[in-house]
This record gives structure tokens, C-alpha cells and sequence, in this order.
């Protein structure tokens, strides 16, 4: 697979990466192969397609695309959702070792560490990661440190500079979950991570039509060990799948670029609603977060949060009245969502009743706030 050098911009390389190698194929998109097993035989090892479940050549131009974007000169290891990417880093974690998390942050990463912990598999310790001292003091003698920034949903940027150097300081393994930012916004690695997490569902697939998770690793041994768990536990992504990922990777920095410039008004706007409470996003000036990502990121992404004055009833009402934006879970795609988060049982008790998730796509701005403004009438 050809892979051009790392200093494209990534609007040119979220194009070209991924590409096949023209000395060896006419093909300007990598095919899908279709095989479950391939011939072969000896020893398995050798880079050759074996078995779909050790590795498939429909996973690797993704794999390596994103690996690329994120700094890292190892292939990624994409999985078969964001979730069992995250399993796999998890299971880095020895059994009776110690997993240190943040207790606010994507309700599935936080509801598996605590299904481990309450089975006996691992201790876990949870922090509050915006007390970056206090955070530290938590990280001493852990197998990992999980991490995700701006977290989903209350929109909070994490120190990761600080935090990720003090974990390196002490030798404790760092995890980021990217999703929110992608690449283009954010590389964990450079700051220090020595994993990176994304749900590819989101921004990198971007249609809200696949699922897939992607880890990419730092060095050699972790990458090993997080694709050998994949093959013991079966967790691979489609054929299909990896390559509609790749597809929507070509117009992630269009995408992305529209949807948060769009957010940035909205997010404004909402802030000036009376029928708005508080507004997360870190885009606004009057965010607590402001300056954190002004200095991190280099966008402010296009998800918001936003707290509808009223109970949840209100905000049900809220969501219920919206007929462009659909009423759902997820983010990161074309067509904008909403959601009250707190209509899953499994969304911690901290996160505001009316609190509703606003996921920006890239439709025309004035038709989103059209929208918004008419079922904030009707709330
Ligand atoms: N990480 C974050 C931040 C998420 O928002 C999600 C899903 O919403 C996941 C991981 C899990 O990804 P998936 O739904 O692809 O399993």
C-alpha cells in the first residue's frame, strides 16, 4: 500500500492515504476482498493473508490511513465497533492490575471499567481528570490511564499534555479516546499517549452507516498485543465496513471543517436562547474550557451540549419537536442528531436531566437553527 509521507496537510492526505501502490495495481480505490481464508501454507507470520479473522487486506488501507493521520509510523488495528477497540485496550490490563478512569466521560467506556472491576478482573480507580493534580496523585503503581478529550457529553477538555507527561514520568501506560476531535483536531500520540482510540462510527466513517473501531499504537509490542486480542476474541470489522470508512475518511476534513463552523453559530446562538440554559462547547469564549482548547486542539469540534430550561420532560419536548434534526443517539455524521443523554439508564446521575446532545451535521446553517428555534417554541 502506498503511503505518502506524513507532512501532506490532512485535507490532502485524508484523500491520498490509503491508496493502492501504483507500481503494483491500476485500482484508485483499495477492492474489498471477500475471503474468509486464503491460500497459503507454513507458518503463519509472514505478513501474507492467512485468515480473515488474523488480518484482512480490506482492513489495511484504513489501518494504515489512520495511523498515518494520527503520527504513528505502525499500522492501526480497526475492530468491529468503537467499543471493541476499547475492550482491547482494556484487556491490556492484567487481571487484578489497576485501571485508573475519569468518572465523566462516553458511558460505555466507563460502564465496561466498572463491569471489570465489580467481576474482580481489575481495581479501578476514578478521577476527576479537570483536577489535574488529584488526577496525578491517582495515577502511581496503575496498569493504565484511560483518557478522553473533550468528553462526551459535558464537552470538558482534559490537560492531556500535563496528564499524559506525568503518567510517562511515573511508567504508566496512557490511553486517549479520540473520537470527538479525529486526527484532524487532536493527536494524542504527540502529546504523549502511547494509545489512541477512536469509535471510526463517528467522525472517520462519518455516515452514520457503519460501525467500526480503530487503536492505533505508539510501539511494536502494544500493537502486537492489541491485534492478538482481536484474534483470540474474534472482535474484526466487516469487509464492507473497513472500506466504507475509508470512503467517508476522504471527505472527513470537508466535513468536519463545515460541521464545526456551523456548531460554532449555533452553539453561540443557543447561547443568547432564553429558553436555553447552560451551553457546552468549547468553541465559546464564555466556555470554562476556552482557552484549554484553544491551546489543544486545533478546532472545536461539532458536537454541543446544551441544557433546555426545564425538567427532562421539557427537553423530551424539545427533541421531540425537532423535524430537520433527528432524534437520536451517535454523532459525527452527516445529518445532524439530538438527543436527551440522559434517557439511557446508563448516563451517570452528574449529567443534567435536560442536558440534550446536539450532534452538528454539515445541512445549511439557518436551516438547522430554523429548526431549533421552532422547537424551542415548543418546548
Ligand atoms: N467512544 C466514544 C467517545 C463514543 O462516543 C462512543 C460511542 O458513542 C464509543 C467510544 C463507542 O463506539 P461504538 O458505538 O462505535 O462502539
Amino acid at each position: 500500500m502506498a503511503q505518502p509521507h506524513q507532512h501532506l496537510h490532512p485535507a490532502t492526505a485524508v484523500v491520498s492515504l490509503g491508496r493502492p501502490d501504483p507500481a503494483t495495481s491500476a485500482e484508485l480505490n483499495p477492492p474489498i476482498s471477500m475471503s474468509a481464508t486464503f491460500r497459503s501454507m507454513g507458518t503463519p507470520g509472514g505478513g501474507e493473508p492467512v485468515y480473515a479473522r488474523f488480518g484482512s487486506p480490506s482492513w489495511e488501507p484504513l489501518e494504515n490511513a489512520v495511523a498515518t493521520l494520527e503520527g504513528a509510523d505502525l499500522p492501526g488495528v480497526a475492530f468491529a465497533s468503537g467499543m471493541a477497540a476499547v475492550a482491547a485496550v482494556f484487556g491490556l490490563v492484567p487481571v487484578g492490575g489497576t485501571m485508573v478512569v475519569p468518572r465523566l466521560a462516553y458511558n460505555g467506556s466507563i460502564g465496561l471499567a466498572r463491569t471489570l472491576a465489580a467481576a474482580g478482573a481489575v481495581m479501578l480507580r476514578e478521577i476527576d481528570p479537570l483536577d489535574v493534580d488529584g488526577s496525578v496523585a491517582q495515577f502511581e503503581g496503575a496498569d493504565l490511564v484511560w483518557l478522553e478529550s473533550p468528553t462526551n457529553p459535558t464537552l470538558d477538555v482534559i490537560e492531556l499534555p500535563r496528564l499524559l507527561a506525568a503518567a510517562r514520568e511515573l511508567g504508566v501506560r496512557t490511553a486517549v479516546d479520540n473520537t470527538f476531535c479525529t486526527p484532524l483536531r487532536q493527536r494524542p500520540l504527540e502529546l504523549g499517549a502511547d494509545i489512541v482510540v477512536h469509535s471510526a462510527t463517528k467522525f472517520i466513517a462519518g455516515h452514520s452507516d457503519v460501525l467500526l473501531g480503530m487503536v492505533v499504537a505508539s510501539d511494536a509490542g502494544l500493537r502486537e498485543r492489541i491485534q492478538g486480542y482481536r484474534t483470540l476474541h474474534g472482535a474484526v470489522p466487516g469487509a464492507f465496513e473497513a472500506w466504507l470508512a475509508l470512503r467517508g475518511l476522504r471527505t472527513l476534513e470537508i466535513r468536519l471543517g463545515r460541521a464545526e463552523a456551523t456548531a460554532g453559530v449555533i452553539a453561540e446562538r443557543l447561547d443568547g436562547h432564553p429558553r436555553v440554559g447552560r451551553v457546552r462547547y468549547p468553541g465559546l469564549p464564555s466556555d470554562p474550557n476556552h482557552e484549554r482548547a484553544r491551546a489543544q486542539l486545533q478546532g472545536f469540534g461539532a458536537v454541543i451540549s446544551c441544557e433546555i430550561d426545564g425538567d427532562a420532560a421539557a427537553a423530551e419536548r424539545f427533541v421531540a419537536a425537532l423535524r430537520l434534526i433527528t432524534p437520536a443517539t451517535s454523532l459525527g455524521g452527516v445529518e445532524s442528531l439530538a438527543e436527551r443523554r440522559r434517557r439511557h439508564p446508563g448516563e451517570p446521575a452528574d449529567i443534567p436531566e435536560s442536558l440534550v446532545r446536539i450532534s452538528i451535521g454539515i445541512e445549511h446553517v439557518e436551516d438547522l437553527w430554523n429548526d431549533i428555534e421552532q422547537a424551542l417554541a415548543r418546548v
